[in-house]
């Protein structure tokens, strides 16, 4: 069942029960329809009411039907709505908790809407890429008055229906109904059952005293707010239709835009983020009602810079943390650098002085382990060095209460041979935090060969409260991100060798859409970082090519912003990259023990060597499962490495691309004797979808 029917008095109740937010999809719509025509055809019935079951009245469109037959299949969402505005007896939505997209579309259908104050209302369709396709553009400015509801259609937000009720003039809703919402809409419905005509949104008009210059200013204000991005400006267009142009007229001119924009790679990129953000909390052997271990208190180990934005994500989804160092005066600097960061929030407005004094009053901080015993989960930001890690887990062994999870931050290194240093390695997890670990929104969680299952689904659970964005990754050097990345930086660092300059390169990748270029985005981490991992693989993979001139600038000491120079100058301290005739001459000289003469390297082939570089990694790290499914992939990337969102992440690129293409140019690396042309060869899995005509996502 995916709506019930039922009669109270002379007023026939349809309720929408499709778990978990009674989403629209053909049989919802087809129960729906038939409840309006059983309730037109029974003589006792005077009135209707439209509500939803459970957690929602209704969340909208049934996003996984975009695109198939399904979402057109009738009753489709436009002609229910029809259905529901001809229908010759009233019909009365009554929302609450969740009225979005579609589900908004359908009540402003309905000939009367009531409320329960808290509903969060909104069009969210632009976040798709897309516009409110069932007529939401053409009757919310007509209930609600053209300025806002500009500002929900365009923006995507929710608002409360609450202050929704506050627009002057507003007739988007009859009545907020405090307390029993049903009971309140059956009296309402009862006393307009005989009222005709019976009023209907599409009768209103939308005006606007100066349309022309309104519209203007803000086709002004959102060019410039959505660069990448065509639906914000479909989305105003589509409003402006409905003060310049008749209803059908309107609607005609919305579903042109739905249709377009559907169409568009940005639309496809950002539903398979939405898709892919979903997938993610998904672990295929651990079912969703896997038991969950209590997480009350957590403990964090080393108040660096990670531990720091560690314990700052924990305090703000409030949770208390115990801060463990070794250290007295690193202890002080960290608990002050959280303190600092939290006022300095309050300063600029982000954080009320309240929400400053209850986070820092969750916070302990101690020298003592023992002060740990009571801990629920401990995660350990300590020095990336095997020998500190091995005495942290033994005493984090010896102290934790039994059922305690043990996480490591590790970027680097093997959390299987963390684990053994425990007596309880399936305790035992990797969380590995990017930085600042307070912003950022990706967590790779980390699976060692032990580690039970309820502690993978406790930690994303908690990975959910904390806002972060969780992506399971396997064992191995680098995890999902990082080992993608290195292959990244190699190829940045051959087109170095070959004649680019780190300037024409970031800019490249810049335009492409990354938030960072490669060498602007080291500078910024630190050449030191990549160098020392540089320094371990030339004894581990003796095979492996890097371009040598990033061991040149860091023998300089250029080690990036924070010794004020790097890949550029940063003169007075300050962020902004220089570009460096220092490193313009360590370029010469090192292409000229190379031998190279430089040659003009296109903005093409710079964005897709580094770009298909971390497609093929990718495709060799689902291949070995330490990966899950290549919407992760994308994921790590859109959430912790700045890809653009409008590309939809490697993977989605990559199929945008058609892979059949990406393997030809793959071929075409290959015979570039300055590369590393063994890198090239296609990935089997890469290879074999390519091959056979199919895509990664
Ligand atoms: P950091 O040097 O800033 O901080 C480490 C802190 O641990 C120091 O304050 C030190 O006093 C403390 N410490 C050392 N031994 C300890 C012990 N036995 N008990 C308690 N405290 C102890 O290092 P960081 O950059 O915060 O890195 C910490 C971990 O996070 C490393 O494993 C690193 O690989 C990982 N990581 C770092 C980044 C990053 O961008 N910095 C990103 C992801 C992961």
């Amino acid at each position: 069942m995916t709506a019930h029917y039922e009669v109270r008095g002379s007023v026939a109740v349809i309720t929408l029960d499709n778990p978990p937010v009674n989403g629209m999809g053909l049989t919802t719509r087809a129960a729906i329809a038939d409840g309006v025509e059983r309730a037109e055809g029974d003589p006792a019935v005077r009135a209707l009411v439209l509500t939803g079951a459970g957690k929602a009245f209704s969340g909208g469109a049934d996003i996984k039907e975009f695109g198939t037959p399904k979402a057109l299949a009738e009753p489709n969402l436009l002609s229910l709505i029809t259905l529901v505005e001809r229908c010759s007896k009233p019909v009365v939505a009554a929302v609450h908790t969740i009225c979005m997209g579609g589900g908004l579309e359908l009540a402003l259908g309905c000939h009367y809407r009531v409320a329960a104050p808290g509903t969060q209302v909104a069009l969210p369709e632009v976040k798709l890429g897309l516009l409110p396709g069932a007529g939401g553009t053409q009757r919310l400015p007509r209930a609600l008055g053209v300025e806002p509801a500009l500002n929900m259609i365009v923006g995507g937000e929710p608002v409360e229906a609450r202050r929704l009720a506050e627009v002057p003039g507003q007739r988007l809703f009859d009545r907020l109904i405090d307390g029993d919402l049903l009971a309140g809409a059956v009296e309402f419905a009862e006393t307009v059952a005989e009222r005709r005509p019976l009023p209907k949104v599409r009768d209103l008009v939308a005006t606007l005293p100066d349309a022309e210059a309104f519209f203007a200013a803000a086709r002004a204000r959102v060019a410039g707010m959505s660069q990448h991005f065509p639906a914000p400006l479909r989305c105003l267009e589509s409003v402006a239709a409905s003060v310049m142009l008749p209803f059908d007229d309107g609607i005609r001119q919305e579903r042109e835009g739905f249709a377009a924009l559907m169409a568009t790679p940005e639309s496809r990129a950002l539903r398979h983020a939405f898709f892919a953000e979903r997938a993610a909390t998904k672990i295929a052997d651990v079912p969703e009602d896997t038991p969950r271990r209590e997480i009350r208190r957590v403990a964090v180990v080393g108040a660096g810079t990670m531990g720091r934005g560690i314990v700052m994500s924990f305090l703000n989804a409030g949770l208390s943390v115990t801060l463990l160092e070794t250290d007295a005066q690193a202890l002080d600097r960290g608990v002050a650098a959280i303190r600092q960061s939290y006022e300095a929030q309050v300063g600029k407005g982000r954080l009320d002085a309240d929400g400053c004094v209850r986070r820092l009053a969750l916070l302990t901080a101690t020298l003592q382990p023992a002060d740990l015993r009571d801990a629920d989960l401990l995660i350990e930001a300590v020095f990336e060095d095997i020998g500190v890690k091995e005495a942290v887990f033994r005493q984090l062994d010896a102290i934790a209460r039994p059922g305690a999870i043990l996480a490591s931050n590790t970027s680097t290194l093997d959390v299987d041979r963390i684990a053994s240093f425990t007596r309880r390695p399936q305790d035992v997890v990797g969380l590995h935090f990017f930085s600042p670990a307070q912003v950022m929104k990706l967590l790779e969680v980390v699976r060692g060969r032990a580690t039970a299952k309820d502690v993978l689904a406790t930690v994303m659970a908690l990975a959910k409260k904390i806002r972060k964005t969780a992506v399971v990754s396997g064992v191995c050097d680098g995890f999902i991100g990082n080992r993608m990345i290195e292959q990244y930086a190699r190829q940045a660092g051959f087109l170095l060798d070959e004649g680019c300059s780190p300037q024409q390169v970031d800019r490249a990748m810049e335009t492409f859409g990354f938030a960072m270029g490669p060498f602007r985005m080291s500078d910024l981490a630190g050449n030191d970082i990549s160098w020392a991992i540089r320094k371990r693989r030339y004894i581990e993979k003796p095979q492996l090519k890097y371009s040598a001139s990033a061991d040149r600038l860091c023998e300089l000491g250029r080690f990036g912003q924070k010794t004020g120079a790097g890949w550029y100058d940063y003169p007075a301290g300050k962020r902004e990259a220089v570009p460096s005739p220092i490193v313009d001459e360590l370029l010469k000289a090192h292409r000229a023990t190379l031998g190279v003469l430089p040659r003009d390297i296109g903005d093409d082939e710079i964005v897709h060597r580094l770009v298909f570089a971390l497609v093929n990694e990718a495709a060799h790290l689902l291949e070995e499962g330490i990966a899950q499914r290549a919407s992760d992939v994308d994921m790590v990337y859109l959430s912790g490495y700045g890809f653009p969102l409008w590309r939809g992440g490697p993977l989605c690129y990559a199929d945008s691309q058609g892979l059949a293409n990406v393997v030809q140019a793959m071929q075409r690396f290959a015979r570039n004797p300055l590369d590393d042309t063994a890198f090239w060869t296609p990935a089997p899995l890469l290879a074999r979808l390519a091959a056979e005509g199919r895509r990664f996502t």
